[in-house]
């Protein structure tokens, strides 16, 4: 382990904590990595915030090979594809968030119903139908959800996001989450009525330069 390694699984670790604590991914309903020189240091599978250390991140590379005796998440082939499609993913958060999971259980989109959808890419974030998790189909799925968008919802399973970088990939895990929440309350609310394309155009130009 060099110090670079070392610097790149406390934050590995760090964020993995604060993914608990932020509720998003209890009892190992999750996981993140990394894109490293050869592959990704990802999260072992079965991880748990009560037994993490910087250590039990496991380098793996794309075609599932990898180093020591910890078993990569069951989601490396997922983290792998998106890797793969997507050159400026650094960091990807998977997670089972509360309302990220009750929204994906309907199989809709998030729509436009708030700018901040824009964050994502686009006007929506999209939900792919159900896939067996841990499956070599569920990261072929995933990959096309994601064109031109940083999320996509997993139907009947949670949320993926990829970012330039590990924080932000927290932060886009946490925002996801609580947009999801705010949409499931405006539909509790009364008919939401969603922005329009032009409306939802603008917001995505000023992310762009935003942050
Ligand atoms: P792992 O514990 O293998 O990462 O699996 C958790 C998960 O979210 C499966 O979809
Ligand atoms: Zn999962």
């Amino acid at each position: 382990m060099n110090e670079d390694d070392d610097a790149v699984r406390g934050e590995l670790e760090d964020v993995y904590r604060r993914l608990d604590q932020e509720g998003l991914i209890f009892l190992a309903a999750g996981n993140i990595s990394v894109r490293t020189g050869e592959g990704m240091l990802i999260s072992p599978a079965g991880a748990s915030a009560r037994t993490i250390t910087p250590a039990s991140f496991v380098h793996a590379r794309f075609d599932g090979s990898y180093d020591g005796d910890r078993r990569p998440s069951s989601e490396w082939s997922m983290h792998a594809d998106i890797y793969r499609a997507y050159p400026e993913a650094q960091a990807i958060v998977h997670t089972h968030s509360d309302h990220c999971v009750a929204l994906a259980a309907t199989n809709e989109a998030l729509p436009p119903f708030h700018y901040m959808v824009a964050a994502f890419g686009g006007n929506d974030v999209k939900c792919v139908p159900y896939v067996t998790y841990a499956s070599a189909e569920l990261g072929r799925a995933a990959v096309p959800a994601l064109a031109g968008r940083s999320a996509c919802l997993l139907g009947n399973h949670g949320m993926i996001c990829h970012a330039p970088t590990l924080e932000k990939a927290f932060s886009a895990a946490l925002r996801l989450e609580i947009l999801c929440r705010q949409y499931i309350c405006a539909r509790q609310a009364g008919t939401v009525r969603l922005l329009s394309d032009e409306q939802m155009a603008i917001a995505v130009a000023r992310y762009k330069s935003y942050g």
